[in-house]
């Protein structure tokens, strides 16, 4: 039933009331240097903080047999986090509304050189309209979001008439294990809701994501006897290279694939970090690089990871060098699936009569070529997932900044978002 309009500028308004204090938590969100293995403290915070707010609190850890062996669960490598998973669960007095799942991660990628920064990368400095920090975007404020959502209802006496459960997860950087255990634990909903930086969209599609290490060895000599020795870093820019013909063919396949109608080269491969080599006048005997690609919604990840140890395998027999010293693939990261949300679900609806309400405007929606926890509630949990959260800018890059009256106009969306789809019952 849609909210009454008195009801409506009550929760409107109550988001403005608590938003000072909203932008102080994010900012402390920002201040934990939560790279990958480091969410220890961030996840102690979060959880101290929604038992505080009267939720129920289940953290658990990440359970390597039962990832590895689901098809959506990506290898443990030696980074692999350990830090918990944390749940606050909120009950209702009478369950009447439609359940839901409220869905951030914490984990961050890391900052890079600090001089390339203006800002302090953990110090959440406001400038303007733009709070500033590694995360910031991507995805702290969204994570307070979830919070000061229900706070706002609480501050004007109510709370969900249907079960939340509010899921802070890591490892959505790296393998997508963490949202996944969450599902592995037994947790669903009638929805879920996921505020990444999207823009002020909703998510339609996106892609599926491949992570895997190549190396390649070969012996050592001295440079004036280079044509006696396999240089490694010149064969693994070869190896590069037969892997960047694989990514022209997939996305030649574009037309195959309504969901990214539009879009310019929708699958990228990036080489994210190479290392090789131990002196200057040393002919090279290993080099290591890190692969991230891209597969369309639809495909299946061990189908195309299969694709490219055959093409690579292919290459490396041509190759003079390669076929005595065949590199190595190891998957290490992502082996996740894409998914493409289904268009008239109740629960976008309700939504876009939220976003409607909140930025005067009709919501739209668009394709992310990026990896997305909501493939685990959209292909395996099977639930409409609503991917949908504030501008930003330079996400994973220098100086990663968040709208905040962005994320003001998205946390009214959502607050309206959850008396809606939820109900509303007095605390
Ligand atoms: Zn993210």
């Amino acid at each position: 039933m849609p909210l009454s309009p008195a009801l409506r500028d009550q929760i409107l308004a109550a988001v403005d009331a608590g938003f000072d204090e909203q932008i102080a938590y994010t900012r402390k969100l920002v201040s934990f240097a939560s790279q990958r293995g480091e969410e220890f403290a961030i996840q102690d915070f979060i959880a101290r903080d929604l038992a505080a707010r009267g939720m129920k609190i289940d953290r658990f850890d990440m359970d390597e047999a039962a990832l590895t062996a689901h098809e959506g669960g990506a290898p443990f490598s030696a980074q692999h986090s350990r830090a918990p998973i944390v749940v606050g669960i909120h009950h209702p007095k009478a369950e009447t509304g439609r359940s839901l799942i409220l869905q951030h991660h914490l984990d961050v990628v890391p900052v890079g050189p600090r001089d390339m920064w203006e800002h302090d990368p953990y110090g959440g400095e406001i400038e303007g309209d733009w709070m500033f920090g590694r995360g910031a975007g991507d995805m702290k404020a969204g994570a307070a979001a979830n919070v000061f959502a229900l706070q706002a209802l609480r501050r004007i006496g109510l709370q969900p008439a249907a079960t939340v459960y509010l899921q802070s997860v890591v490892e959505e950087e790296s393998t997508g294990n963490g949202a996944l255990q969450t599902f592995l634990r037994g947790y669903t909903a009638e929805a879920a809701l996921i505020p990444e930086p999207m823009d002020e969209q909703l998510t339609r599609a996106n892609v599926g994501v491949l992570w895997f290490e190549v190396e390649v060895r070969g012996f050592p000599t001295h440079v004036r006897e280079m044509g006696a020795g396999t240089n490694a870093i010149d064969a693994a820019q070869r190896v590069i290279g037969a892997l960047r013909e694989i990514e022209a063919r997939w996305n030649a396949e574009a037309g195959d694939h309504p969901e990214v109608a539009g879009i310019d080269h929708p699958i990228n491969m990036n080489i994210g970090l190479i290392e090789g080599g131990d002196w200057g006048s040393s002919v090279p005997a290993w080099c290591r690089f890190q692969v991230r690609i891209s597969i369309y919604a639809g495909q299946k990840a061990q189908d195309k990871y299969a694709e490219i140890r055959a093409h690579i395998e292919d290459f490396s027999r041509r190759d003079r060098f390669l076929n005595q010293n065949p590199p190595v693939l190891r998957q290490n990261g992502f082996n996740a699936e894409g998914y493409v949300l289904p268009e008239g679900s109740e629960a976008e609806a309700v939504l876009g009569a939220a976003h409607q309400a909140a930025f005067g405007a009709a919501l739209t929606s668009g394709f992310s070529g990026a990896y997305l926890d909501a493939r685990v509630y959209a292909l395996y949990a099977r639930i409409p997932v609503l991917n949908y959260g504030p501008k930003s800018r330079a996400v994973h890059g220098f100086d990663e900044a968040v709208s905040l009256s962005s994320v003001r106009q998205v946390t009214k969306a959502m607050a309206l978002f959850i008396a809606d789809w939820c109900g509303t019952e007095s605390v």
